[in-house]
């Protein structure tokens, strides 16, 4: 059985290894560079789920489990730095207990500290810090987590084609049949036969989805980080409160990133970074660590979440929690073979790579477990190992 997945980003990646590692033959396409999406761009903090406790208890707990498994097997992607969450005013103070509580109820390790024993953690944080929580937050490199999955899905037999951009989703008698593809690198179009396609853009997933005449409810919000030079703190420093605009600095490298913001476009390849959204950011970091004050300016991006529904309540109302769609249900659009997957984190991508597969596997009226929470990852070096040469294509 063929399986094409469509969208070369972390949740591709897992989509990819998983399926291959399960028997799948499996063919990834990708119209530009691998990680070209968000998955390249995003804020890099691994999540406990501290964030999500009080709004979502099982985000929480998933994002917590999945912690434990990535520094199982890709720990050469993370770097285990933990996180404060620091109360700067009376309503953090007060917030506190019910946020503690949470992350305990999430099965995620909280400790209060002291302001003098948060100072000596990390000396780099408010010292008007009335006291801060500890939890195993930490960094992730954006671009080694999913190349590991890709570089041991290749060696399972995978095949990755990157500047390959899905044109058509094709079906026949309500059954997906292939997709129609455009090799940026020749200018020819192919058509690519497939059992299963699986609908992996991220952000443009609802694009995708009208590719194969699918209505697939999904909002693209962006958010813009701002890094500056040199590393401010050690740990993820965020703010205490209800997840809000600029309340997490991540340490990555020799650069300290602050973000995010958050709002809502039709078009994920039409995002700007706004102007305004730097200097906000910037005034929230000084808050919390206040040598940002000083810093050096790096640089401003903006990467858009591919958040599940529609958001018309609002971008922050639409949960974080990722969906599989199958798109074989009695629906007039439907498309037998065709599953669309939004929402997630890169934190989490190993357990949506799962969950899809778990999804094909019942499609496919096949009953094999998934095995990748206790397989080790290949380096992300393996990658271009593979290839022969680095920087070759990968075909
Ligand atoms: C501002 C911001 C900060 C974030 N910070 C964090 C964080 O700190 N920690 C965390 O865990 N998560 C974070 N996230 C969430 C995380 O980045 C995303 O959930 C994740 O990267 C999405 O990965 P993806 O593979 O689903 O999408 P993408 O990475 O966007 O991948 C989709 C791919 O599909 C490709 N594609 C699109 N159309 C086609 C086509 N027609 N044919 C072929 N290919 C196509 C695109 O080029 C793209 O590469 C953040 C997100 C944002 C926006």
């Amino acid at each position: 059985m063929h399986v094409a997945i469509v969208g070369g980003g972390g949740t591709g990646a897992a989509i990819l290894h998983d399926l291959t590692q399960r028997g799948f033959r499996c063919t990834l396409l990708e119209r530009g560079e691998l990680t070209s999406g968000t998955t390249g761009r995003h804020h890099g903090q691994l999540h406990s789920g501290a964030r999500y406790a009080v709004g979502d208890v099982e985000i929480a707990r998933e994002c917590m489990e999945e912690v434990t498994i990535l520094r199982r097997i890709a720990a050469e992607s993370i770097e285990m730095n933990y996180g404060l969450f620091i109360a700067l005013d009376d309503d953090d103070v007060d917030y506190s207990p019910e946020f503690e509580r949470a992350c305990s109820d999430a099965g995620i390790p909280n400790r209060r500290l002291s302001t003098s024993d948060a100072l000596r953690h990390e000396p780099g944080i408010n010292p008007r810090t009335r006291h801060a929580v500890m939890v195993p937050d930490g960094t992730i490199d954006a671009y080694r987590l999913p190349l590991q999955f890709f570089a041991t899905a290749r060696s399972g037999g995978a095949t990755i084609r990157t500047f390959c951009e899905a044109i058509g989703i094709d079906s026949a008698n309500g059954r997906v049949s292939g997709v129609t593809v455009r090799d940026h690198r020749t200018g020819r179009d192919e058509r690519i036969a497939a059992d299963i396609v699986i609908n992996a853009a991220g952000p443009w997933a609802g694009a995708v989805a009208a590719l194969a005449g699918v209505d697939l409810p999904i909002t693209p919000a962006p958010g813009t980080m701002v890094a500056v030079k040199g590393r401010l703190c050690n740990m993820v420093v965020s703010h205490l409160h209800p997840p809000g605009d600029g309340d997490i600095i991540v340490p990555q490298r020799n650069l300290s990133i602050v973000g995010s913001t958050q709002w809502e476009v039709d078009d994920p390849d039409a995002i700007r970074t706004p102007p305004d959204d730097i200097h906000r950011l910037l005034d929230r970091a000084c808050d919390l660590v206040p040598a940002f004050a000083d810093a050096e300016y790096h640089a401003a991006w903006t990467a858009a979440r591919p958040l599940s529904g529609r958001a018309d309540a609002g971008g922050r109302q639409l949960s974080r929690n990722f969906q599989v769609i199958t798109h074989a249900g009695e629906g007039s659009d439907d498309v037998a073979g065709f599953f669309s997957v939004t929402g997630g984190k890169a934190t989490v991508l190993r357990a949506m790579g799962e969950a899809v597969a778990d999804q094909v596997c019942r499609y496919a009226g096949l009953s094999i477990a998934g095995r990748t929470a206790d397989t080790p990852l290949l380096a992300h070096r393996d990658f271009w190992r593979q290839t022969g040469r680095v920087g070759e294509p990968v075909a």
